[in-house]
């Protein structure tokens, strides 16, 4: 059944702009007694229909999943998944020569706490609110749908991204694989581990900045810090790098790097490091002709930005400090709360710090099959800056 949650007066403007988000402050009606994960339908103050979502106690408290009264049923999944995998095929994303990307990346798709990704047959579903759980069923089978034979099954892994109180289990919800699990993206072969790997088993959002890498990477010595299963590293080694460098903190990320690395037969000009990138950064062994950064996000949430902004600086300022003349930075942000603007600023105080003269060659994003929406624009995380270092 779906419960009607009034708003304040006034509190409807953000609604009729389509953002995706209603906070706790925005809402009159007593919702103490609602359990997370309800449908509700959000109303104005004077009772005009506004939005259906799903509610979770919390800052915010209700994730819009339409703006129009409509039903939930199998044909609404059908059709909204359609229109997701369509836009990927369109994006040239499932080739033989790509296998990987993502099907639904939540506010940016109109569907908050919603991701897909998908790896060579098999789509791992991830929910990072309550109330998706409870669509899983419809979900998977849209996707067989739309999919037909280019799926071979579906696996749900959300007990990381929900509360633990729930003991939400990772399963298979059709078909079944093995992981490790081969999958391409651009030209190059991943193994995929969803299961044990971080998040739902690589990091899909850098394809296009890594391609861009590579391009940069003919007879340079390339450092990928931060590197997990070594996208960057394969790149400019396909593409020509002298040597490179691979360093994570996690025995898991290099094992797999190195497991990736010897499956594309690139094994001759790398070497893999497992320690503190930030300790390392201090006083690198070799000089590099690249360097790329790309950290976890420093700041989840905004108590923690000016920390973060310090940890941004500190690291770059140290590549900057070390890298070869003539050398590039390859420098990202993920956290949500350190915008473009300040990333760039942040980036060019490290270079002042470090007595460095640099130019800014590209500003990167997050690539299409992470969309933001356009009444959205929180869903911009992903800053990259490619600066040239004289
Ligand atoms: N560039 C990667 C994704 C990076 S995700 C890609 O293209 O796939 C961030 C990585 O940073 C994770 O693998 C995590 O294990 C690693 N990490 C986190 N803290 C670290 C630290 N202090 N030093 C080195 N690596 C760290």
């Amino acid at each position: 059944m779906v419960q009607i949650i009034t708003l304040k007066k006034g509190k409807e403007a953000s609604l009729i702009r389509k953002h995706p988000w209603v906070f706790s402050g925005a809402i009159a009606s007593n919702c103490e007694s609602l359990e997370d994960g309800a449908l509700v339908a959000v109303q104005s103050w004077n009772g005009t229909y506004l939005a259906t979502g799903h509610f979770q106690h919390g800052s915010i408290a209700i994730r819009i999943l339409s703006f129009v009264d409509e039903k939930f049923d199998q044909s609404f999944w059908n059709g909204r998944l359609n229109g997701m995998i369509q836009l990927r095929k369109n994006l040239g994303l499932l080739t033989p020569t790509n296998s990987i990307f993502r099907i639904c990346h939540a506010e940016g798709d109109e569907l908050p706490g919603l991701i897909i990704d998908y790896y060579s047959g098999v789509a791992v579903i991830q929910c990072h609110s309550i109330g998706m759980l409870q669509h899983l069923q419809e979900i998977t089978k849209a996707l067989k749908i739309n999919l037909g034979d280019s799926l071979s099954a579906v696996y749900h892994k959300s007990s990381e991204t929900l509360p633990k109180r729930l003991q939400v289990r990772d399963e298979y919800l059709y078909g079944q694989a093995t992981t490790p699990h081969y999958a391409v993206e651009d030209s190059i072969t991943y193994s995929i581990d969803w299961v044990q790997g971080q998040k739902t088993g690589f990091f899909i959002d850098q394809r296009d900045n890594r391609s861009l890498l590579g391009k940069l990477s003919k007879g340079k010595k390339v450092l990928n810090a931060f590197c997990y299963s070594g996208g960057f590293s394969l790149q400019a080694l396909k593409h020509g790098a002298s040597l490179v460098y691979s360093l994570d903190s996690s025995k898991r990320a290099i094992s797999l790097v190195d497991e990736n690395v010897a499956i594309n037969k690139l094994q001759d000009r790398h070497i893999s490091v497992v320690a503190d990138a930030m300790e390392f950064m201090k006083d690198l062994p070799e000089a590099f002709d690249i360097i790329i950064l790309d950290p976890p996000a420093f700041a989840k949430h905004l108590d923690k930005k000016h920390k973060a902004m310090q940890g941004y600086k500190r690291l770059n300022a140290h590549a900057l400090r070390q890298i070869k003349s003539g050398g590039i930075l390859v420098t990202f942000s993920c956290s949500q709360v350190i915008d473009k603007i300040l990333f760039n600023h942040l980036i060019i105080s490290a270079a002042i710090e470090s007595r460095r003269n640099v130019k800014i060659l590209y500003q990167l994003h997050q690539p299409a099959d992470h969309p933001i929406g356009a009444f959205h624009p929180e869903g911009e995380y992903l800053k990259g800056i490619v600066v040239y270092v004289e």
